[in-house]
């Protein structure tokens, strides 16, 4: 049977070679030439694997044996900063550029063991610091509906691969949005499950207390199914929950209590067509039998200067690893002190070096309690707002982004709004609960559609809230 990438979801694709319509090996053929074909107009994956018809051949060979599982033989990408044992992942920084996984995520460990197979690795904001893709050291990635945009980031190679049908599903990583945002700008969905729901063992560390690895695909049905294999208890990573913690939240409603902060939501500096869209989805819920209420999270207007505090302080941290004699390549100077400044000095970007410096100064004796302090303690009242607003509400909706894909160039020199095209994002984040972005229709700008999400943010464990909702949005509004 032929292969049409643009049909095929996971479901499908799977379904397919359970009846032996076409083999892994081929259906891993047809997406690495169809990525051939179109990478270099998109530039979203950094590297195709040459060894993946090898795993696509080994997972034929398991179905032969008789197993079945819904990613056996699916071609997946993965983005650069989780790890893939024996291949290079450089969180798409000069100074890993030459970097190889010594070990396999935990994430890419379960997809293994479920036979799914990796295509290649994708595009990213350096060390996944922005929500554009332009912060990579190995150039944007151009957003498949209009190539004169952004993708949105961090993630924007895990999200343009899907839209472009040159893979079934991804994994990115999302701190503050970067797997919502992009999934949002590409017309995906995109999945950040709750803190501790997925381990981070194997992920490149940005901010350790909001970083989550989760998945991209076409459709709800698919993003469960990879949440599904990656979900659950790691001791290799002690912020992993006990798989207790899963068990016990489930059974969704089929009629959902639906919260709107209403003046967060139709905030300044989010689009009117945004809104629009955002209202019309809401109606067209409502007339699905869920119920719509208004509802108050006073100090999630705080987000984003929490968030912006608390992040690079992590980050500052977690980047002091990278000196070029533990990670990375080595640049030489007079004296030690020398070599590492002109390592970090060439081997980071403009944006990285920004935020470290932002975390040293927040971290700094002196401002420790002015920002860090003070940042903590407005993080615990926004957890606190979320916690009120789940005694009412079942799950709670926002436009993913106040935006639809931004054009390359726009914003990349005011990181200032840069950074507010994660306001809507950034909450889910402070509070570790789970958020997901679906696609909820386009808008027409510059001759182009341009698609855009809805974004539903749920109590901890209570993904199965999310897909609900979201399966509720396909169903009623395309
Ligand atoms: N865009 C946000 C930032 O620049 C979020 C990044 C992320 O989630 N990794 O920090």
């Amino acid at each position: 049977m032929a292969i049409d990438p643009k049909q095929l979801t996971i479901a499908k694709a799977a379904a397919h070679l359970a009846h032996k319509d076409f083999s892994a090996e081929e259906l891993t053929q047809a997406y690495l030439d169809a990525a051939e074909k179109k990478n270099p107009e998109i530039n979203a994956y950094l590297e195709l694997f040459s060894d993946a018809r090898d795993a696509a051949k080994a997972a034929d060979a398991r179905r032969a044996k008789g197993e079945t599982n819904p990613l056996l033989g699916i071609p997946l990408a993965m983005k650069d900063n989780i790890l893939i044992k024996g291949k290079h992942a450089s969180s798409a920084s000069k100074i890993l550029e030459t970097y190889v996984a010594p070990y396999d995520a935990t994430a890419t460990k379960r997809l293994k063991d479920a036979g799914a197979v990796f295509l290649g690795r994708t595009n990213m904001d350096e060390f996944a610091m922005g929500g554009s893709t332009e912060n990579s050291a190995f150039g944007p990635t151009k957003n498949p509906h209009d190539t004169t945009r952004v993708p949105g980031g961090s993630s924007g190679g895990s999200a343009a691969v899907v839209a472009a049908d040159i893979a079934l599903g991804s994994l990115g990583s999302d701190t503050g949005g970067s797997i919502r945002q992009p999934a949002s700008f590409c017309g995906v969905v995109g999945l950040k499950p709750t803190y501790g729901a997925v381990s981070r063992f194997g992920l490149m560390a940005m901010a350790s207390s909001l970083d989550q690895i989760g998945p991209f695909a076409k459709n709800v049905e698919d993003t469960e199914i990879l949440f599904n294999a990656i979900k659950g208890n790691d001791p290799l990573d002690s912020t992993s929950a006990p798989d207790a913690r899963f068990a016990s939240a489930s059974g969704a409603k089929t009629k959902l209590r639906i919260g709107v902060p209403e003046s967060f939501a139709y905030g300044e500096g989010v689009d009117p067509e945004v809104v629009a869209n955002f209202k019309e989805t809401l109606a067209a819920l409502a007339k699905a039998g869920h119920e719509i209420v208004p509802i108050e999270l006073s100090h999630i207007t705080h987000s984003l200067a929490v968030y912006y505090i608390l992040m690079p302080a992590e980050a500052s941290t977690n980047l002091a690893r990278y000196d070029g004699v533990r990670f990375g390549m080595l640049k030489e100077g007079a004296k030690l002190f020398d070599d590492y400044a002109e390592t970090r000095g060439a081997g980071f970007g403009r944006e990285v070096r920004r935020r470290i410096l932002l975390g040293a100064y927040v971290l700094s004796s002196g401002y420790y309690d002015a920002y860090y302090h003070k940042a903590t303690a407005v993080r615990a009242m926004i957890e606190a707002d979320f916690a009120r607003a789940f005694t009412d509400v079942d799950i709670i909706a926002t436009p993913t982004a106040p935006t639809p894909a931004f054009a390359i160039g726009e914003k990349s020199s005011d990181p200032l709004q840069m950074y507010l095209a994660d306001i809507f994002t950034v909450p889910a984040n402070l509070a570790g609960v789970p958020g997901i972005s679906v696609p909820s229709g386009s808008m027409l700008r510059d001759g182009k559609m341009l698609p855009l999400g809805i974004q539903f943010l749920a109590p901890h464990f209570r993904e199965d809230m999310l897909f609900a909702a979201g399966k509720s949005v396909e169903e009623h509004t395309q």
